[in-house]
């Protein structure tokens, strides 16, 4: 529809041109007539004339080759279009070889940045696949050899409390990986449907950092919170998994002697909570990376303080679906803050 109304545009364009062209014309003769004579009219016309064949011939060149290129680079876009449909991501379209218009232009660009986001896609899907797979292929390799081991006979009491408690470990390693992958499609595919209430955010988070009270104090932190009454709404179980989230990384990152602090603000549009460490922190290189699935700043730490790296990509998938942001403020050996901000009143 709207096409049709662009060519009838267009030919009223042209009808319009020809209307000035022809006026100049006659207005020239008349003057030249008038002014001159009849031959001066006629040559200068002729002139016109000649230099407006002229210039047609140049302007039906270049149109010729831009409809010709407009022709060629429209089948390379549908080309484009078929392989990218067909699971071939690498197309790359080059607009500037040929002499097209800007809309064409722009419609390279858009399947281009398709093709680039369906790479980068691929790519994340790739690699999840073999983050999967190795999350899960070193506990069971670890399970099965210490059951091996176990088999001995002459293996010593001591020993075998240790392998059992290397297996007891490796097991609830990979049931807490198979929790946050089933958590995490759970919450990308939209599965679950977040169950909107009002709830006591400040008792939430005191009863969060009390559940944690045998892992804060037998590490001897001293842990205070500063959390007055705010009652917010959103899905009060996936935003306590947030708090849980991030009290276990501080209270894992957290040498002995070492303190943390959780604080609540409330300027009646957003709540504000601010969980904090002393703990080994984070390089900033590292920072920029570690909401991303299965990023561990240093993986040389995972085998000793555990973690699979999704913790954090939980959290922030929790927070962008309450409307929310999340930061991470740090220094290294001195300390780690996680800034959330969601609205009081997500509905
Ligand atoms: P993990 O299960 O490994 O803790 P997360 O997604 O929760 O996975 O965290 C990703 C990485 O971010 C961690 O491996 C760690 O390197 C870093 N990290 C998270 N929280 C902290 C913190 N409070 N102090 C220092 N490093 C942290």
């Amino acid at each position: 529809m709207s096409r049709s109304r662009d060519r009838h545009r267009g030919r009223g364009h042209h009808f319009m041109y020809d209307v000035v062209v022809l006026s100049i014309f006659v207005v020239q003769f008349l003057l030249f007539y008038f002014l001159v004579n009849l031959k001066a009219a006629l040559v200068g016309i002729f002139i016109n004339l000649l230099s407006f064949v002229f210039g047609l011939i140049i302007y039906y060149l270049f149109f010729i080759k831009h409809v010709k290129d407009s022709h060629k680079f429209m089948y390379d876009i549908y080309k484009a279009i078929d392989e990218i449909s067909n699971g071939n991501f690498s197309v790359a379209l080059n607009a500037k070889e040929f002499d097209v218009n800007h809309h064409i232009m722009e419609l390279a660009d858009k399947v281009n940045n398709m093709a680039e986001g369906l790479r980068s896609m691929e790519t994340m899907r790739v690699d999840f696949v073999s983050d999967v797979s190795h999350e899960i292929q070193s506990p069971l390799t670890s399970i099965k050899g210490f059951t091996a081991l176990l088999k001995d006979d002459d293996l010593s009491s001591e020993d075998r409390k240790k392998y059992i408690d290397i297996i007891e470990d490796e097991s609830s390693r990979l049931s807490k990986l198979s929790y946050n992958l089933l958590k995490l499609s759970a919450l990308d595919s939209g599965a679950k449907e977040l169950k909107f209430e009002e709830f006591d955010l400040s008792r939430q988070l005191r009863e969060t950092v009390l559940s944690f009270e045998p892992q804060w104090s037998v590490k001897n932190i001293d842990f205070t919170a500063d959390c007055p009454k705010t009652i917010i709404s959103g899905d009060m179980e996936l935003i306590k998994e947030v708090w849980i989230n991030l009290i276990n990384n501080g209270i894992k990152f957290t040498p002995d002697g070492g303190s943390m602090n959780v604080t609540l603000k409330n300027d009646g549009h957003d709540v504000e909570v601010k969980v904090s460490d002393s703990g080994i922190g984070i390089k900033k290189e590292d920072q920029q990376h570690i909401f991303e699935r299965f990023y561990m700043a240093d993986k040389s730490r995972k085998r000793v303080i555990g973690g699979n790296g999704l913790g954090l990509a939980i959290v922030k998938k929790i927070v962008m679906l309450h409307n929310g942001t999340i930061k991470v403020e740090s220094e290294e050996g001195k300390g780690t803050s996680f800034i959330v901000k969601m609205p009081v009143n997500h509905v």
